[in-house]
């Protein structure tokens, strides 16, 4: 990093207070061209139509790798949150790749430092930068491009992440290719480009939405917040003021009736052995929810 945020906030920044709650760092519009451009290719399905297989093709691919970013980039690799074997854990990273949001590293490096940091100046994506900063301005400026390698030691231990972190393009081209083979054009615009632009912004809305809208069951020092319609988009991740709350636990949804789908399947694959010792929710915690 050249300057780190939280310098930002010293006493010598020339900045007003104003300035300084816009957003902290530069958009680099002409690198993020290609990302912008993205947004645009599932238009062309009024050329290529939606087949049937292109629409099996968005449902499996956007639930399958939002669990991959909710179960693999966010509770395992950020927050160690359960234990599994080295294939798996192979696994939940490929299938992140494929979603299009970088590498595992680098994920799970700046979501820790948004934890560590929440809400203050050092903060990667606080919505006090503005809610455009926070959903996807962070992403597309010049800032965060690099992986904090020393933020996330624990897995960079392992060449085979390492290796898919500085490739990440493997992923979104295996699963475009998949797509185009199993559903020819269709397939490719709608089952991959519509169902990765959906995912994107499903995914960003926990940063920025449930920063900003839904009840605070308790009080963290962060603007985290539960949303429900959050939380179904993104497989339980909306239950984010409980998260902030108490990150340790593999489970987000900390009542019967906050549906966390991600905490489900995880319990699934623990009774099969795919994974195990996931973290609870300690009793205090239950209690102190209001
Ligand atoms: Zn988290
Ligand atoms: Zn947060």
């Amino acid at each position: 990093m050249t300057a780190t945020a939280a310098s930002l906030a010293t006493d010598d920044d020339p900045r007003t207070a104003q300035q300084r709650s816009g957003p902290p760092y530069p958009i680099a519009w002409r690198s993020s061209i290609p990302f912008l451009a993205l947004h645009f290719v599932p238009l062309l399905a009024f050329v290529t139509g939606i087949s049937t297989t292109a629409w099996v093709i968005f449902g499996v691919s956007y639930f399958a790798r939002m669990f991959c970013i909710t179960a693999g980039y966010h509770r395992y690799f950020a927050h160690r949150a359960f234990k599994t074997g080295r294939v798996f854990q192979f696994l939940l990273a490929f299938g992140g790749v494929t979603a299009t949001q970088k590498g595992p590293l680098w994920w799970a490096s700046h979501h820790r430092r948004h934890h560590r940091e929440s809400d203050t100046d050092g903060d990667v994506h606080s919505p006090k930068h503005g809610v455009f900063w926070s959903h996807v301005g962070w992403v597309i400026s010049t800032e965060f491009g690099p992986t904090d390698l020393d933020g996330i030691k624990d897995f960079a231990k392992f060449p085979e992440l390492r290796w898919l972190n500085r490739h990440d393009w493997v992923g979104p081209w295996s699963l475009g290719v998949a797509s185009f083979l199993l559903g020819g054009w269709s397939g490719l615009v709608w089952g991959f480009f519509a169902s990765t632009v959906l995912l994107w912004h499903c995914t960003f809305m926990v940063n920025s939405v449930a920063h900003l809208v839904g009840r605070r069951r308790y009080e963290t020092t962060d603007t985290s917040r539960n949303n429900w319609f959050v939380a179904i988009l993104t497989g339980g991740e909306g239950w984010h003021n409980n998260h902030h709350h108490f990150q340790a636990s593999a489970r987000q949804g900390f009542r019967w009736w906050q549906i966390d789908t991600t905490f489900y399947i995880l319990k699934a694959l623990s009774w099969v052995g795919v994974v195990r010792d996931l973290k609870g929710v300690p009793e205090r915690v239950q209690r102190d929810h209001r």
